[in-house]
């Protein structure tokens, strides 16, 4: 198998892509933070099934994390990814520029997503999709691929993302893959390498918990209700905060008059300083 190939400018991407292009070849992309886990590598395998040439982008965005945020902290470990993306197979680029590629001296352009990017994560995290998006944008600008492919594990940023791109009307076709999970349904995320013991125990039941709410509302509760049940549950549980439990639109993201239609239930919830996501169907 041959392992990927790393490149660090956006000169070069092109160059590449444009060549594939020319050559008939279908092009996706997979961005990532790095800390790479098996979620990011199902993305990767979605892509590779899809298209004929695969890049997985690897930055960690500042733009995305506010002041107080784990930014600094993140883990990074570009050598470890690497061997993962080349032992899973299926990558054939690794594209991890450094900051100034991305943001030139200046840099002063920001795109702003209304719609599914207000509320909920926006509440609490005000600059997050902005950042997003604009490095959404500037990566399938700089890639153009065919495909983009987004974990439905950030469902909030997966919705953002599909408005962006057609509201600006890019040719890439954003797909979506679904959640992986640990054993007792912890989403994987980069962020699970900060718990301790008892903390990661803990985690495991934003799952569970999620998982009763849908069933509450399958069995008539209301909405309001549900969302009070699942907030009580996860303190009960041992989450130190709860930022919400909402039940929405799945489509939109929109509040409800009532348990109607495709649901979404979608919550934020921190444990020992590190917060956590999680959504499901209802
Ligand atoms: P991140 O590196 O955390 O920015 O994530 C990069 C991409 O991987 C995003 O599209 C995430 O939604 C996706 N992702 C992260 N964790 C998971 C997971 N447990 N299952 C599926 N996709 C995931």
């Amino acid at each position: 198998m041959q392992s990927p190939t790393t490149i660090t400018s956006v000169g070069e991407l092109r160059a590449l892509t444009e060549n594939w292009r020319r050559n008939g070849q279908r092009i996706g992309l997979v961005p990532t933070m790095g800390a790479l886990h098996a979620g990011h590598l199902s993305l990767v395998a979605l892509a590779r099934n899809r298209v004929d040439r695969v890049v997985v982008s690897i930055f960690v965005n500042p733009f995305q994390f506010a002041p107080h945020e784990d930014f600094e902290r993140y883990p990074r470990n570009i050598e470890e990814d690497y061997t993962r993306l080349a032992s899973a197979g299926g990558t054939d680029i690794v594209f991890a520029p450094p900051l100034g590629e991305l943001y030139p001296h200046g840099f002063a352009t920001r795109i702003e997503v209304a719609g599914p990017a207000r509320g909920l994560e926006a509440e609490f995290r005000p600059h997050f999709f902005s950042g997003v998006a604009t490095i959404v944008a500037k990566l399938l600008i700089a890639a153009t691929p065919d495909i983009a492919v987004f974990g439905e594990k950030d469902y909030q940023q997966l919705l953002v993302v599909r408005r962006l791109a057609l509201d600006l009307g890019l040719a890439t076709e954003i797909l979506s893959a679904p959640i992986v999970r640990e054993s007792d349904g912890l989403a994987l995320s980069s962020r699970n390498a900060y718990f301790g013991t008892n903390e990661r125990r803990i985690a495991g039941q934003l799952n569970r918990v999620l998982g009763q709410v849908a069933t509450e509302i399958q069995s008539g509760v209301s909405i309001a209700e549900g969302e009070r049940s699942g907030q009580a549950a996860l303190l009960e549980a041992g989450f130190d905060t709860v930022d919400y439990v909402a039940i929405r639109d799945a489509a939109t993201l929109s509040q409800l008059d009532g348990p109607i239609g495709n649901m979404r239930v979608l919550a934020a919830a921190t444990i020992g300083g590190t917060r956590l996501i999680d959504n499901m169907p209802v």
